[in-house]
């Protein structure tokens, strides 16, 4: 079975550093999609209420056999749920698709206009209700952090951004680092369009691995919590293949450059 890392948050939990996302991913395909890639070792799925694909992840979970504690889910807030109330009811509308009285991390979705003060407030109390084991955010920019930050008493455990070779984040991932809050990952692929840059081909020749596979392995070893998508059994199955080398600072450095 696939060995995959976990990262531990801020506030003591210890998420998998690799999980599926499932954006773009319809309803109909989804449970089928998530069963194919727990079987494939993956135990961490990333969803989202805007995404209508929650029933979906609950079935998959299901028909996998595994208990729903041996699998991670996040999910996320939708713009149009913002604010204290909005907030508590978004997350209540998520878990009975979900079909669970918990998740394990819960996001809001993108900054909203207003500081989300408020919204941050009913996720401290969903937290301590023990309906979002973890919270967090995504999409913030470092002003946004420091504003939440002077108003509210807890530091988000993720902040879940646009991140791979070609848009690495540098100052932002620093800001993270000084405040304690994980970098998450999305489009890790860069949707694909990676897959076909020279350098990466030619670290995937010499070592006999896949583009996909050298982009992830870079995600890892630079410590970011990482969701691709697919909705391909061997692309799903490819992409949690990754457990078993390592690259070179030389190969890491040359990947680093293409952000540059
Ligand atoms: P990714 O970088 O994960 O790329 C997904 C695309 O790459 C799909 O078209 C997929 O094709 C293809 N692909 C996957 N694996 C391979 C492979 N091994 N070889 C070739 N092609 C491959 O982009 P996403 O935008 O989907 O990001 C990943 C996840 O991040 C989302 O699913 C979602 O959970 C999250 N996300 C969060 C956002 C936010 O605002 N917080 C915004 C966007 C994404 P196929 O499926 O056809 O196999």
């Amino acid at each position: 079975m696939v060995s995959i890392p976990d990262v531990t948050l801020n506030d003591g939990t210890a998420i998998p550093q690799f999980g599926l996302g499932v954006w773009r991913v319809p309803q109909e395909r989804t449970a089928d999609t998530v069963r194919i890639a727990i079987e494939a070792g993956y135990r961490h799925v990333d969803t989202a209420q805007m995404y209508r694909n929650e029933e979906g992840v609950a079935q998959g979970v299901r028909d996998s056999g595994l208990a729903r504690e041996d699998i991670w889910i996040t999910t996320k807030l939708a713009g149009s749920s913002h604010g204290y109330e909005p907030a508590m009811r978004a997350l209540n509308g998520s878990l009975a698709r979900l079909g669970t009285d918990y998740v394990d991390l819960y996001l809001i979705h993108w900054p909203g206009r207003d500081g989300d003060v408020d919204t941050w407030r009913a996720f401290e109390r969903l937290r301590d209700d023990g309906r979002a084991r973890s919270i967090g955010v995504s999409n913030f920019s470092a002003r946004q952090l420091d504003l939440l930050g002077k108003e509210t008493a807890t530091v988000p455990a993720v902040n879940q951004i646009e991140l791979n070779p070609r848009k690495p984040q540098h100052a932002l991932r620093e800001y993270h680092q000084r405040a304690g809050i994980a970098t998450e990952a999305w489009a890790p692929l860069a949707v694909g369009a990676l897959l076909d840059d020279e350098i990466i081909r030619q670290i995937a020749r010499r070592r006999d691995r896949t583009p996909a596979q050298v982009v992830l392995r870079w995600h890892l070893q630079a410590g970011n919590i990482v969701i691709p998508k697919s909705v391909t059994p061997a692309r799903i199955r490819e992409n949690i293949d990754i457990g078993n080398f390592e690259l070179s600072g030389d190969e890491m450095a040359a990947i680093d450059a293409l952000g540059r």
